[in-house]
């Protein structure tokens, strides 16, 4: 069967977010919203129009632990038998909710933010948005969490979708293709506009994976994909996906060039880079902005079109000729 496409509202840019419902031959439900009252009667809802109550649904996978896919999980399973799937890399931000959210704000707070050179209050601003999402999701209890391999097999709607790891906006999103029927529900991985790459931290040990080289590379595994229609996580369903992708790759390359530009005219370091880049936002709208300029300034390491030099604490940019 068809996924059933449930839109659910959210409170911040994007307006709404997807949920998709199989019926047959269990009750799955795909991602599950932001925890609140206003999301939780539109799913009921959606979910009532095809005959469903909350406490029917016997699976919820999550595509990827953001808390717009996950926020209603824990009160989903607190009303009925669910188990709640999520992949192996995911599964620590739905049951070790409140350690991840920590470990992330230590991470910016220590690590990410001070060599970037931003103001005090633009890192206040970014770490006090870190604090609201982390206050917008709920643990699921260990015991109704089932994980999936990045790349495993899963039963929905009466066929097996392949869920491939799609590194780039999440560092553990997944995506989920069915191949006979040529569907992908693409949860953030492929949306009609490209999402930021949202950074997350590295292993204890490990250093930040630069998330815009990943996602191109996960734009090119999906585009090798045979699809007839996307089902995203936020927005219509589509179809071309390759036309979709084509015009996303060309965005970022042009704006990855304009950041070279202005590297070239002389502005070196974050801050200036993100005035020029991001003149059409107010201060407020840049977060997502950052999480791209950082994300070109990647691609631009990995292209050795750049080097990033320290001075002063803070990273400054130079083209390498
Ligand atoms: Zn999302």
């Amino acid at each position: 069967m068809e996924p059933i496409r449930i839109e659910l509202p959210i409170g911040w840019s994007m307006g709404s977010v997807n949920a998709y419902l199989f019926t047959e031959p269990e009750i799955v439900l795909v991602d599950a919203g932001v925890k609140s009252d206003a999301c939780w009667d539109m799913l009921a809802d959606g979910l009532a129009a095809h005959g469903v109550a909350p406490r029917d649904i016997s699976r919820i996978v999550v595509t990827h632990p953001h808390v717009d896919h996950f926020g209603l999980a824990a009160r989903l399973v607190a009303e009925s038998d669910a188990t709640v799937w999520v992949c192996e890399l995911g599964a620590p931000w739905l049951v070790d909710t409140a350690r991840m959210w920590t470990e992330r704000l230590d991470y910016y707070r220590r690590d990410l933010l001070p060599p970037l050179g931003l103001t005090p209050q633009t890192n206040d601003m970014i770490l006090w948005s870190v604090r609201e999402l982390a206050a917008s999701a709920d643990p699921v209890p260990a015991g109704r969490v089932v994980t999936f391999r990045p790349d495993g097999v899963l039963q929905m709607g009466g066929a097996a979708w392949q869920s491939i790891h799609t590194p780039g906006h999440a560092s553990a999103q997944t995506v989920f293709h069915q191949p006979e029927t040529r569907r992908l529900l693409s949860a953030d991985m492929l949306l009609a506009v490209a999402p930021a790459p949202v950074i997350d931290q590295p292993a204890p040990d490990g250093r930040r994976a630069p998330s815009l080289p990943l996602f191109m590379r996960s734009l090119d595994a999906v585009a090798a994909l045979d699809i007839d229609i996307v089902y995203p996580g936020h927005g219509r369903p589509f179809g071309d996906h390759h036309a979709v992708i084509a015009r996303q790759r060309e965005r970022i390359a042009g704006r990855k060039a304009q950041c070279l530009a202005y590297i070239c005219d002389g502005q070196v370091t974050i801050p200036e880079l993100l005035e020029s880049m991001y003149a059409h936002q107010p201060p407020e709208g840049r977060i997502a902005g950052l999480w791209m300029l950082l994300g070109y300034l990647d691609l631009l390491l990995e292209d050795g079109a750049v080097r990033a030099e320290e001075a002063g604490g803070v990273y400054h940019y130079h083209v390498i000729q």
